[in-house]
């Protein structure tokens, strides 16, 4: 089935246009700066990718209704594009960051649905009213395609009450339904069929930690096919050190850097969100290829050596962080048949990996040192674990717009 994945932000609609039957996809691109400029969205533009050419040209687009318009002219071009007509686009898979308390599963797009996910604006303001925007600019070019809702959250629905609870009062939940939900769900279930299908076993019977680690990143235990717990929380704050974001803490570390810095509660989600982790600890990055770079640097003054030790904290903090996820969720599993490592910092950087995985002998895990260093080309999942390792450990790649993909087929061909 040929169905189009759009991402939608606030002043952003990022689309792929896949073929399902063998995951290639045809095209993708991005609009951005939609409604920016003045007069409103004189300032918005398109990058269009097929087959590798790339086309970046100037657009006025108000609105995302605007965007969709000019998406489907390039995708119907007769140079640019890759179909004739509209009409071949079967369905359209939206990625949706938060699916609240409601939505425990992909949901075709329905009246009712649509009203639903209006209530999701509270648990993700910035991210819900610009998905509601994208499905609008679907639903107005596209009136008759099908839409499916694939959500971040849903795969973490499946948490028991003991791991998703905070150990706030009660009223808090039952007020505000404060509890964790978790992200990067969709990219957790990929990765966790994946392993299984490496594995050569049913999901039904696997146990599989699986590591998300990018700019954003968390760690879910997926027990059985399903989400038993996972490293991010109420919001994706929760959890690791990150590129900006500073994972977990103490909470009373929050209210005293408040009173401190006299922050306002807006201020200290800013600087929580976007001057920590690894830009905080290093001082000068939050990208990994940075980190490691400053690391081994042979620079010889003052700043090189200083950026050196830092990032070497943040390194190390990293790689012990994902550690002590790994030996909590093998414990609250009761076993590991797998690891897998995704994402584009845990996907490309074997020095990582190694940290994490040199911490974990007595779990059984030996990692192959030449494959894990050389051998990680493939789009597939490589084993990167010695013959003899009673835990498997792979690089997954993931692909959310793929599992979107397939999430939509499904249900649009059960209909
Ligand atoms: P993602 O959020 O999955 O796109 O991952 C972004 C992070 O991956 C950034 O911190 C990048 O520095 C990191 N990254 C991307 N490519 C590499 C690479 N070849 N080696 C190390 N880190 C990488």
């Amino acid at each position: 089935m040929k169905v189009l994945v759009i991402n939608a932000g606030s002043s952003s609609l990022k689309y792929q246009f896949l073929d399902t039957s063998d995951g290639n996809v045809l095209a993708k691109g991005v609009c951005e700066r939609i409604g920016e400029g003045e007069p409103a969205g004189s300032a918005a533009r398109i990058q269009h990718k097929k087959n590798g050419v790339a086309y970046t040209e100037n657009h006025p687009m108000s609105d995302h209704s605007e965007a969709m318009k000019i998406v489907i002219a390039y995708l119907t071009d007769s140079e640019k594009g890759v179909i004739s007509s509209m009409d071949e686009i079967e369905a359209i898979g939206h990625r949706v960051v938060h699916g609240g308390p409601y939505f425990f599963e992909s949901t075709l797009l329905t009246d009712e649905v649509f009203e639903t996910l209006t209530k999701c604006v509270t648990f993700a303001p910035l991210h819900t009213p610009a998905h509601i925007m994208g499905i609008q600019g679907c639903l107005s070019v596209m009136p008759n395609t099908p839409e499916v809702l694939v959500f971040d959250t849903s795969f973490h629905q499946t948490m028991p009450e003991k791991a998703y609870m905070f150990g706030f009062s009660y009223d808090m939940y039952e007020k505000y339904s404060l509890r964790k939900y978790g992200a990067h769900g969709t990219s957790h279930r990929f990765v966790s069929i994946e392993t299984a299908k490496a594995l050569g076993r049913p999901i039904e019977e696997t146990k599989i930690v699986t590591c998300h680690i990018g700019n954003g990143s968390s760690i879910s235990a997926v027990k059985y096919g399903k989400c038993l717990d996972t490293s991010m929380g109420f919001t994706p704050l929760d959890g690791l050190l990150m590129g900006t974001r500073c994972g977990a803490v103490d909470a009373s570390a929050v209210t005293f850097i408040m009173e401190k810095e006299g922050y306002t509660p807006e201020e200290m989600n800013d600087y929580m969100n976007k001057k920590c982790g690894l830009l905080g600890i290093s001082g000068f990055s939050s990208d990994f290829r940075d980190i490691i770079s400053a690391i081994s640097s042979t620079e010889d003054t003052d700043e090189a050596k200083e950026r050196k030790r830092r990032s070497g904290i943040a390194l190390d903090m990293l790689a012990y962080e994902i550690q002590r996820y790994i030996g909590a969720y093998t414990a609250a599993m009761d076993g590991l048949d797998a690891i897998s490592f995704a994402a584009g910092i845990a996907e490309n950087n074997a020095t990582l990996r190694r940290l994490v995985c040199s911490g974990l002998d007595w779990f059984g895990v030996k990692l192959d040192d030449d494959v894990n260093e050389n051998g990680v080309h493939s789009p597939n999942p490589t084993l990167i674990s010695a013959a003899d390792s009673k835990v498997k450990v792979f690089v997954v790649p993931t692909n959310e717009e793929l599992m979107i993909a397939r999430d939509t087929e499904a249900i649009v061909k059960a209909l």
